[in-house]
């Protein structure tokens, strides 16, 4: 009955007007009940075939080494009528790169109707490793590390590829991941060249597995990270940041907000998130950080349990125990859990404007003002306020483009006036909505919350 009820809203979906009889709730589900745990397994399994996938791996093999993953993770994106292309980048770093080594990333693209340029990234590492970072050529399966990330992207892929979205979603496969974020920098330059307005990168790296080696299982949360103030422009900002607030509300940490929202909006996907505020595990890292040193908004998402015997290991027993990343200790129903989320969050990311960049003042006042420019694809806003130890917002009030005093419309600043609401006591952020009612997450109106690169005003003179 459940498959049947799937089935039908997924016929649905496929008619925008029908579409419109349904909640967002309802649209995001179906959306994510189209995910297949059959073929997410598949995907892993055909990666752990590729033998190794070692960054330093062959690149022209036909059936082992990085090149042919490469190769075979853009030829599916092809298959789902996606534009590809591979992101490249001669690299050469010591130690981890002893000699110049050519990195790519298979990508896929999935243009947006309306606002083409906002782009929401969706990304997970090819490459694979054992216990020695340079041992190239031994069975490196990689499987839930990260086989499980390339798995979320390439099945998101898969069945948002059969919809159309205002805004634009980016699916990349990324190499050079474990000989130092490779992949991850040579996509972030590409995205900042382009100009692209990348409204969010979400990093799936180690998804797919559920108990720990000391027994700890979990198959119910996702561990999503963000940074608390943000790193890019970090040292322009100190003096702002102390002043005004906003240690805990760069637009990482309000992604973050985000999907612990949308996990609680869709039970039916059976996850939580569980919120750490850090950018990355305890003095460990992630390709997302590459995202954030471009100004880009990012976090990672992970498991809730890793298993350390489990990755990173060479393929061995050792005093009766099994080591090596292997695809017989995934968890995928959890792992295809995971990829839900991630696919109803990409499009409830692409269906929605990107928030604006509001502003509060306020000083020395009992009320609070907001002011901030329209957003093209707007239709309205959402000001939403929470005390500074607060973790989520708390109260909100719905705005459209009241003008600032003096101002006209179309094209004024828009401007609210919180009555009796002390600007010193609340955090303040704004969303934007689309016509049909799509919610961007929130910006906070602190130093460095826009979801845009932070650049340093020119000096006057
Ligand atoms: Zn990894």
């Amino acid at each position: 009955m459940l498959t049947r009820l799937t089935f039908l809203l997924a016929t649905i979906l496929a008619s925008p007007a029908a579409a419109q009889g349904l909640t967002q709730e309802q649209r995001l589900q179906a959306t994510a009940d189209q995910v297949s745990q059959q073929r997410i397994h598949d995907t892993v399994a055909r990666l752990v075939a590729f033998g190794t996938r070692h960054t330093l791996s062959s690149q022209t093999d036909p059936k082992r080494g990085i090149g042919a993953a490469v190769r075979w993770a853009e030829s599916e994106f092809k298959k789902d009528g996606l534009q590809t292309l591979q992101t490249c980048d001669t690299v050469a770093k010591q130690p981890r790169v002893p000699t110049p080594t050519r990195v790519c990333n298979a990508v896929g693209i999935l243009r947006g109707t309306e606002r083409p340029n906002d782009v929401v990234i969706i990304t997970g590492h090819i490459d694979s490793r054992v216990t020695d970072i340079m041992n190239v050529n031994a069975e490196e399966p990689g499987a839930n590390d990260d086989g499980s990330g390339t798995a979320a992207v390439l099945e998101s892929a898969r069945v948002l590829s059969k919809q159309k979205f205002p805004g634009t979603i980016v699916f990349a496969a990324l190499s050079g991941e474990e000989q130092g974020l490779l992949g991850g920098k040579i996509l972030a330059d590409y995205a900042k060249a382009q100009g692209w307005n990348v409204i969010a990168n979400l990093n799936n790296d180690i998804v797919g597995n559920s108990c720990g080696s000391d027994g700890v299982c979990n198959d119910k949360v996702v561990r999503v990270f963000s940074e608390g103030p943000r790193w890019q422009g970090h040292e322009a900002l100190a003096a702002q940041l102390r002043s005004l607030g906003g240690e805990n509300d760069a637009p990482s940490r309000n992604i973050s907000r985000f999907l612990d929202r949308l996990a609680e909006r869709l039970p039916g996907i059976g996850l939580d998130v569980m919120q750490v505020w850090r950018n990355d595990r305890f003095g460990r890292g992630g390709d997302h950080t590459e995202f954030l040193d471009n100004g880009f908004p990012a976090v990672r998402l992970s498991v809730a349990v890793e298993n350390y015997d489990q990755q990173h290991q060479d393929l061995r027993t050792e005093g009766g125990k099994v080591y090596g990343d292997t695809i017989d200790k995934m968890d995928f129903p959890y792992l295809t859990r995971v990829v839900k989320l991630n696919t109803a969050a990409l499009m409830a990311l692409a269906m929605a404007p990107p928030p604006p960049e509001p502003k509060v003042e306020g000083a020395v006042s009992t009320d609070t003002h907001v002011t901030w420019s329209q957003v093209p694809g707007a239709k309205s806003y959402v000001i939403r306020w929470r005390r500074t130890d607060a973790n989520q917002w708390q109260e909100s009030s719905t705005a459209d483009n009241s003008c600032a005093p003096s101002q006209s419309p179309p094209n004024c600043t828009g401007y609210v006036d919180l009555r009796h609401v002390r600007v010193d006591d609340w955090v303040f952020g704004m969303s934007s909505v689309s016509k049909d009612g799509w919610e961007s997450p929130v910006a906070s109106a602190v130093p460095g919350g826009a979801f845009k690169p932070y650049v340093a005003p020119l000096p006057k003179n």
